[in-house]
């Protein structure tokens, strides 16, 4: 008898074990493996025209920061990454469409192959042209940098009512030298609290060497979403994303996000901004284990590169702690809640 059970506990062990083996992975791995397939929102589009990263066709390498790996102060920065752009080292560059019509056209249909409604930050007077290329995959957003887009309140509220816009954003102050706490900026939160629509702010970096690339004023210390305490203080029903979460802050977002429970971050391109193995596991996997699944937004900034949007995907698809429940929160269930689409959990 006892000789049996050991045969018959020995028995449900490899039982146990063939159910591991007959795949090569445990139910949980093969979960972990799953791509998402259902429906994307992408937080963070922009309504570009095609030459404004540059005279297009423009090639892009991933990741970008290692798209040139080091630089010469002997040379002008722009004119070696406008070379570069022309030459790329890289096996699969993406090339940027040369005209506004092919641009619009290749979103779209990135946009229809995975199944994506794009959050699509834009300038009020080309916003338009895009929205009408395809109603149904772009909400659209209100693309505000000061000091550019000073403006007196009443006309800002104009403008949101007249083209139905549903989120101020990209703010681009940062690119402007302008803090995140900026107290010029303070009408406008108030603003958007009285009309209950989302803010998106850019924290985090630009391109490499932005300041030599044409926003001289850039400035990475207003990347530290610390400095956001003010803003979320003054204006507690402020409905904030940080976009690009304010990388490489990271630390700092995790502690913003503990104290402001209010406030969501999205992806923003860092995905394929540094190497995956370190945006996975420096980033992505840090904020997922402080417990913020539920508040990151799956966000490809694509600009003039329509391809980046499938790849950004992937990225996040291959991400190996990802289960396909917080994959489907990052690409939809996270966004709808914030944007306030669904009342889903
Ligand atoms: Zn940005």
């Amino acid at each position: 008898m006892k000789n049996m059970r050991r045969i018959y506990a020995a028995l449900a062990i490899v039982l146990l074990l063939s159910k591991t083996v007959a795949s090569g992975q445990t139910e949980n791995e093969i979960q972990h493996n799953v791509s998402y397939k259902g429906p994307i929102i992408d937080v963070h589009l922009h309504a570009f025209h095609a030459e404004d990263n540059g005279p297009p066709p423009a090639a892009f390498c991933v990741p970008v920061s290692s798209m040139i790996q080091h630089y010469d102060p002997k040379d002008q920065w722009a004119d070696v990454v406008v070379k570069k752009s022309k030459n790329p080292d890289c096996e699969d560059p993406l090339w940027s469409p040369e005209t506004d019509e092919e641009l619009i056209m290749q979103t779209v249909e990135q946009l229809e192959r995975y199944n994506v409604v794009g959050v699509l930050s834009g300038e009020i007077d080309f916003l338009p042209q895009w929205l009408e290329a395809a109603p149904d995959r772009f909400i659209p957003s209100l693309k505000f940098s000061l000091p550019a887009d000073e403006m007196h309140v009443d006309s800002l509220e104009a403008l949101i009512k007249t083209f139905d816009i549903e989120v101020i954003g990209e703010i681009g102050n940062q690119y402007h030298g302008i803090a995140p706490n900026d107290p010029r900026m303070d009408k406008y939160w108030q603003l958007a609290v009285k009309l209950d629509i989302p803010v998106a702010i850019h924290l985090g970096s630009g391109p490499p060497g932005a300041p030599y690339l044409g926003f001289p004023k850039y400035r990475l210390k207003f990347s530290n979403p610390l400095q956001l305490e003010e803003v979320l203080n003054k204006f507690p029903s402020l409905r904030m994303s940080v976009m690009h979460y304010g990388e490489p802050f990271i630390d700092e977002m995790i502690a913003m996000m503990y104290t402001y429970p209010q406030l969501y971050i999205d992806l923003g391109g860092i995905m394929w901004t540094y190497p995956k193995a370190y945006f996975y596991e420096y980033h992505l996997k840090k904020l997922v284990a402080a417990g913020y699944g539920k508040r990151i937004m799956f966000g490809s900034d694509s600009m003039t590169w329509p391809g980046l949007i499938g790849r950004s995907i992937d990225i996040i698809n291959e991400a190996y702690f990802l289960s396909l429940a917080q994959k489907a929160d990052i690409f939809y269930n996270n966004a709808a809640r914030f944007l306030r689409l669904t009342t889903k959990d």
